[in-house]
């Protein structure tokens, strides 16, 4: 169960503000139950408990360069002109379980990573030896990665070195029982890392939520189609689908559904069984074909056991109406979109994706707003609903400019904008130069 299942009564004249209604949504969303992951199906998702350390990292005292593993001592007076001369007493490569014994006059030639042997106490980079040629520290370089064998012989150090240096000592990044995560934490590339290191295979986080994306419309035909009088194309699943992956989720695209409000039934109910949440573009107007409605609005306690969606409308501009509800056994939360490809998009950035993000556990609910200065006269708009228009920011010069006209059907200019622009409930036009609340779309 995701959701808490009481419903507010509805009041049909109730006109519901953007507030009001997300307060609606989001109360009645619950984050997911966590699930133990496979590391790389976990990344972008929230950890549910801390992760501590379980065994120390590095996990032994290891070189950090490529050298030779020596006694301080040994070397102490060591310099260009008189250097130490030291017994190669073995060759120690990363991985290399089988260690030889550093005495006294003694070297191990030594590789990054490899374990620091017994008896050694520092590491003389190869650079500063003449890597056992009896040649300079160029020669010695070549000849260090060149013979695999680099026992038997000797190695000349020009250099002192003080104790446990180049050594990267055996819980130098974390030690057993520090806290390696907070819960919490969202899994990102580097916290994927670290767990690995760790030897964790497997990691307990809220999954990614299920979303499934179906559009309405019998004028609709998929892209790559060709169109037939009065068709268009189904942006819309493309655009919402997109958008759920953005938002975090597991999207899968269920194509247009038409005008049929059996058929969108049936459709439905045949996805609630992969959904934790359902998306559904057009037919929640009050016109003809509003098969969204139709098919949802009358659907109380019944006895295919779905449960109830209200359809409201909203003081804002686009997305006027919008359907919300939990439906079938798991009460699976189904927000209804109004169908011009704009609207969708503003409902989908305002109501679902924070849907998402809470099911996910994320703290980052809500896009980013800031303030901007407008650099356009806005010269009318609707009084009584908050207005999103589509607008490009200037995070430098704190700006934003809307783009191509409030029309709710204009997808190429909302293609070239990052921000929705905010115009307030009470305000019917903005000036240039008003300060305006920006959404940042990232
Ligand atoms: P509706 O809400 O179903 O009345 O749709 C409103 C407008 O959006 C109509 O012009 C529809 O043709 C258009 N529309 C609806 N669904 C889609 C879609 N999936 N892709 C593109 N346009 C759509
Ligand atoms: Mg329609």
């Amino acid at each position: 169960m995701t959701s808490t299942t009481d419903r507010t009564p509805p009041a049909t004249d109730h006109v519901w503000s953007v507030a009001e209604h997300l307060e609606d949504v989001l109360g009645r969303i619950r984050p997911l139950e966590p699930i133990e992951l496979p590391l790389l199906d976990a990344q972008g998702c929230v950890l549910v408990d801390a992760v501590p350390v379980p065994a120390a990292l590095p996990p032994f005292d290891n070189s950090s360069m490529d050298g030779y593993a020596v006694r301080v001592a040994d070397v102490a007076a060591a310099g260009q002109e008189y250097p130490a001369v030291l017994t190669v007493v073995g060759d120690v490569a990363a991985g290399s379980a089988d260690l030889p014994v550093v005495g006294p006059g003694q070297a191990a030639r030594i590789m990054t990573g490899a374990p620091l042997p017994p008896g050694a106490e520092a590491v003389v980079p190869v650079e500063w030896t003449d890597g056992g040629t009896g040649q300079g520290p160029a020669d010695a370089m070549r000849a260090h990665s060149a013979h695999p064998e680099g026992s038997g012989g000797e190695v000349r150090v020009l250099r002192p070195v003080t104790e446990r240096l180049h050594v990267r000592a055996r819980g130098s990044d974390v030690r057993a029982g520090e806290l390696a995560l907070e819960a919490g934490t969202r899994l990102g590339p580097p916290q994927i890392a670290l767990l690995a290191a760790l030897g964790l295979g497997t990691v307990r986080v809220r999954p990614r939520p299920r979303v499934v994306v179906m559009s309405t419309g019998s004028e609709l035909v998929q892209p790559g189609e060709g169109l037939g009088p009065g068709q268009i194309h189904d942006s819309n699943s493309y655009q919402l689908t997109a958008a759920a992956r953005d938002a975090g989720a597991i999207a899968y695209r269920v194509g247009a559904v038409a005008d049929d409000a059996h058929t969108l039934r049936a459709a439905l109910e045949d996805q609630l069984v992969r959904a934790d949440v359902l998306v559904t573009s057009g037919g929640v107007s009050v016109g003809a074909y509003d098969v969204v409605k139709e098919a949802l609005s009358d659907l109380g306690e019944d006895d295919e056991g779905l449960s109830w969606v209200d359809f409201r409308r909203l003081a804002m501009q686009p997305g006027k109406p919008q359907g919300f509800g939990l439906v079938g056994p798991d009460r699976t939360p189904l927000l209804a979109l109004p169908g011009n490809p704009v609207s969708a998009y503003v409902s989908f950035e305002l109501f679902v994706r924070p849907v998402i993000r809470t099911l996910m556990g994320r703290e980052d609910v809500h896009r980013p707003r800031v303030a901007a200065r407008c650099t356009e006269a806005v010269p009318s708009s609707p009084a009584g609903k908050r207005q999103f228009l589509r607008a490009s920011y200037d995070a430098e010069a704190g700006t934003v400019a809307p783009l191509g006209g409030s029309g709710s059907h204009l997808v190429a200019a909302l293609a070239r904008a990052d921000a929705l622009m905010v115009v307030a409930e009470d305000a019917t036009q903005v000036a240039v130069g008003e300060e305006v609340e920006v959404v940042l779309l990232g």
